[in-house]
């Protein structure tokens, strides 16, 4: 049976309305941190995944990924889990350098496998004394024979380490952006360990230990030297998605307080009564409709190839998304009182949930950077 919408019906609000009850089974509030891969196929099963890959590989699309059409899907998913909208993404993101650049052979070897949701992907790029300044990685591949030996550590990896293979980026010569290789390293590889993090993040995070991981050339995904740019395409490609995550998330503390304030009472009346709640939940409100703009405009911006607007756009809905979802998570706490800080309560959940999306996929400093530089780029020449 083709379980497949046709893809205009994956806006975020039928996402969520023929999503919701079987993923919130799969995914109740307050799980632990952990890889569900019972989730990841449910997922596959309810045909969210096929539009992101090529029919040849058990996909339904053409082997684009539509930023618009990954935003509808993870910002419905996030109204009810944010764990089913990262595993999504995660899973898209850990393959997508390999489904594009890698040999036809490893395409045909793992592609069809994270399509059918049977094996768990990720991607890592970031080190112990390397986090935004990507181009600085350390970890080096070591030319051998019919390969490389990768030695080093990988810090702050979804879904590490328990996923299945891995995107990993590390360096073959040079330094800066030139001179950085990806390859695709199954996690039964000899050498290659890995711990999970114990973080405030209700997800599954870990790290990658690399004591000379030999990955045949087969396993090197595009050409030697020139991985700086994939790994780039993948944050191009991710970044307004974040920011439809939270969308998700921000929306579904919103519905709760709203709620919220319109049946607890205080003082004689109920909470929305009173302007200093009332307010805040129109400043919610707001922030979330004006993050849903620049969100759908980076997504647009992508799936255009509107290469003059791409960065600087995306930049703008991750920087914007993630700090409305601070503020609206936050405020949702201020509407409820204590309750809301009880653990497994749906909104401390989201705290923890949203605090650490300012920090990956590029911090909010690192996004104000590039707006900045594009900006001022743009301003540094002769008037005309
Ligand atoms: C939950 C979670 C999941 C993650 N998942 C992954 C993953 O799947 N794969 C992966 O590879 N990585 C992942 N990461 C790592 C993440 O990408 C890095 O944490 C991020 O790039 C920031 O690096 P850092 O933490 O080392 O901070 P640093 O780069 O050390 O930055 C520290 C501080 O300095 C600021 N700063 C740094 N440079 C500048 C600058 N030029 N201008 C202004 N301010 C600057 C930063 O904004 C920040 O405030 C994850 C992180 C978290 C928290």
């Amino acid at each position: 049976m083709n379980n497949d919408p046709p893809a205009s019906a994956m806006d975020a609000d039928s996402v969520y309305q023929s999503t919701r009850e079987r993923i919130a089974q799969l995914s109740p509030v307050g799980h632990a941190a952990r890889v569900s891969r019972p989730l990841i196929k449910e997922l596959t099963r309810m045909g969210l995944m096929a539009p992101f890959f090529a029919q040849t590989y058990g996909g339904s699309g053409d082997g684009q990924v539509s930023a618009t059409l990954l935003c509808g899907i993870r910002e419905g998913l996030a109204r009810t889990s944010a764990e089913a909208s990262t595993a999504l993404a995660t899973q898209i993101g850990g393959i997508f350098v390999a489904a594009r650049h890698a040999s036809q052979e490893v395409r045909q070897e793992w592609v069809p496998l994270v399509v059918s949701g049977d094996v768990v992907t990720a991607i890592a790029l970031t080190e112990p004394e390397r986090g935004n300044d990507v181009a600085s990685m350390t970890m080096a591949a070591t030319k051998e024979p019919g390969g490389w030996r990768l030695s080093g550590k990988k810090v702050w990896i979804m879904k590490a380490p328990e996923a299945d293979i891995y995107t990993v980026f590390a360096r073959t010569s040079g330094k800066g952006g030139r001179g950085i290789t990806a390859f695709l390293v199954p996690k039964t590889s000899q050498g290659l360990s890995g711990e999970p993090i114990d973080s405030l993040w209700p997800d599954r995070v870990g790290n990658l230990f690399f004591d000379g991981v030999f990955v045949p050339d087969t396993h090197v995904i595009g050409p030697v030297d020139e991985g700086y740019k994939l790994g780039m395409s993948v944050f191009e490609a991710f970044r307004p998605s974040v920011a439809a995550h939270m969308l998700g998330l921000a929306r579904s503390a919103l519905d709760l307080s709203a709620r919220y304030a319109t049946t607890r009472r205080a003082f004689g009346h109920t909470i929305g009564s009173y302007q200093a709640v009332s307010h805040l939940l129109a400043e919610m409100k707001t922030r979330l409709q004006a993050a849903k703009l620049l969100t759908y405009d980076a997504a647009t911006a992508y799936d255009g190839g509107d290469t003059a607007r791409i960065a600087t756009a995306s930049a703008m809905a991750k920087l914007y998304a993630t700090e409305m979802g601070q503020f609206v998570i936050d405020g949702a706490i201020q509407v409820h009182g204590a309750v809301a800080l009880e653990r497994g309560h749906l909104l401390e959940h989201l705290y923890r949930e949203v605090r650490p999306s300012r920090i990956y996929e590029g911090t909010s400093e690192i996004q104000r950077e590039i707006i900045a530089r594009n900006l001022l780029r743009e301003y540094d020449r002769p008037e005309a």
